[in-house]
């Protein structure tokens, strides 16, 4: 079997919707990026890609790229998953945690674990999702930004 781990952080501004997940959560403020800054997915493609040992996100979807400006973060793991390599593999489990202090993610979890189940292919009880806060500590405890941490355990297919 294959273990791979995930980080990403991004920015909290005014202005920008807040997706996590693929999942659009009501809040005053939303992350920042190129794409449709949704760390927590973002983390996600970085631990499949780590896993299988097919470099990171910014290799695959560079930041510099129009293509990828306001793109969807699900389609860009979908396409991950549809990689020619990662057809060797199918996913053991993810599990992730999201570091934020506003707003609760608490009632959107479910939410989230279903449409990342989904878009991978995977049994929703395959997928955990976590959220705490960071203790007021730092940038993330200044509400600057939020990050994800995240991992996955893929195991060779049957020929
Ligand atoms: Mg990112």
């Amino acid at each position: 079997m294959r273990i791979g781990i995930g980080y990403d952080v991004h920015r909290l501004v005014a202005g920008r919707s807040l997706i996590l997940g693929g999942v659009r959560i009501p809040s005053e403020v939303g992350l920042d990026g190129h794409s449709d800054a949704d760390v927590l997915t973002h983390a996600l493609i970085d631990a499949l890609l780590g896993a299988a040992a097919l470099g990171d996100i910014g290799a695959h979807f560079p930041d510099t790229d129009e293509v990828w400006r306001g793109a969807d973060s699900i389609e860009l793991m979908r396409a991950v998953m549809d990689l020619p390599e990662m057809a060797l593999w199918r996913i053991g489990n993810v599990d992730a945690t999201v570091i934020m202090e506003r707003p609760r993610l608490r009632p959107h979890i479910e939410a989230i674990q279903t449409r990342l189940a989904e878009a991978l292919g995977v049994d929703p009880g395959h997928v955990s999702v976590k959220a705490t806060t960071h203790e007021r500590l730092g940038p993330l405890g200044r509400e600057e930004g939020a990050a994800a941490h995240a991992a996955c355990i893929l195991f060779p297919r049957e020929a």
